[in-house]
């Protein structure tokens, strides 16, 4: 046992799990000292199913609400909002501010129900690129016209706070846009596949979008915490992927990974988490 510390935390979902993990990490220190266990508990496929739901109506209230901001910061653009105490730029700029956090939080539930409940991929490529990387093109809505309708405005603002109304919306529209993407999509033939071929615990850490197949990984041996669950729980917390070594090691001890997402290269994993 000359492994350096670790923490593998058993977490289970909700309230219920929060306190069977607290007892699961005090049982471990007890007990062993070296480690601590994380378990996080699997879904059912309904439970999946109502969050993801959930979360999407979420989303699509706070794009509505940010688009909402957006035609706010218009009218004090075209002078048809006017609130007395406060100068028409600076209106701008807290409605871009306010247009920037519901899109934010929308991008992010989205990602996550996406993850709960994955997109079809077969037969529906487009279909599925726009669904997954809907937070993209939400941040597009968002800020766009706002931003053209700014550059095209004559005499509605003056010079310098067109221009800081301008670079405001537009970092914006970048951070909208970046943080709305979904770099690691997962598909629901993907998961299907992960969830056939992978029924033992997988592993992964506090960081990153990729799960272990083997505790003692070498990716995961500067981790101090580990999450422990089923590949369903680990998808679930936005782990689409399987690392890149476990996938080889998996591989050459005979499990069929076709069909199942597999991180890319080798330079990520070598970065660990
Ligand atoms: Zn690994």
């Amino acid at each position: 046992m000359e492994e350096k510390k670790r923490t593998i935390t058993k977490v289970e979902d909700g309230e219920k799990v929060t306190k069977t993990a607290k007892k699961v990490v005090e049982v471990g220190e007890d007990a062993a000292a070296e480690k601590k266990v994380k378990k996080v508990e699997t879904l059912t496929k309904a439970e999946e199913k109502s969050k993801a739901t959930t979360l999407r109506i979420v989303s699509a209230i706070l794009w509505v609400l940010a688009i909402g901001f957006e035609v706010l910061a218009i009218l004090f653009l075209f002078k048809k909002l006017y609130i007395p105490w406060l100068p028409q730029m600076w209106g701008m700029i807290i409605c871009i501010v306010l247009d920037l956090a519901c899109c934010l939080v929308a991008g992010f539930l989205w990602k996550k129900a996406a993850h709960l409940d994955p997109f079809k991929k077969t037969n529906n490529k487009v279909g599925f690129f726009i669904l997954t990387q809907l937070g993209v093109i939400m941040a597009a809505i968002c800020f766009i016209p706002l931003i053209i309708l700014v550059l095209l405005s004559k005499d509605k603002l003056d010079k310098k706070s067109k221009i800081i109304v301008t670079v405001v919306a537009i970092v914006a529209l970048l951070i909208a846009g970046l943080l709305g993407a979904d770099f690691n999509p997962i598909s629901a033939e993907e998961k299907a596949a992960a969830e056939q071929t992978l029924t033992d615990d997988v592993y992964w850490t506090a960081f990153g979008h990729k799960y272990h197949l083997y505790e003692d990984c070498g990716s995961l041996k500067n981790s101090e915490t580990l999450y422990q669950g089923s590949v369903t729980s680990a998808i679930d917390n936005g782990r689409g992927e399987v690392c890149f070594f476990c996938a080889n090691r998996a591989e050459k001890e005979g499990v069929d990974m076709t069909g199942i997402n597999v991180e890319e290269g080798v330079a990520s994993a070598v970065a660990g988490d």
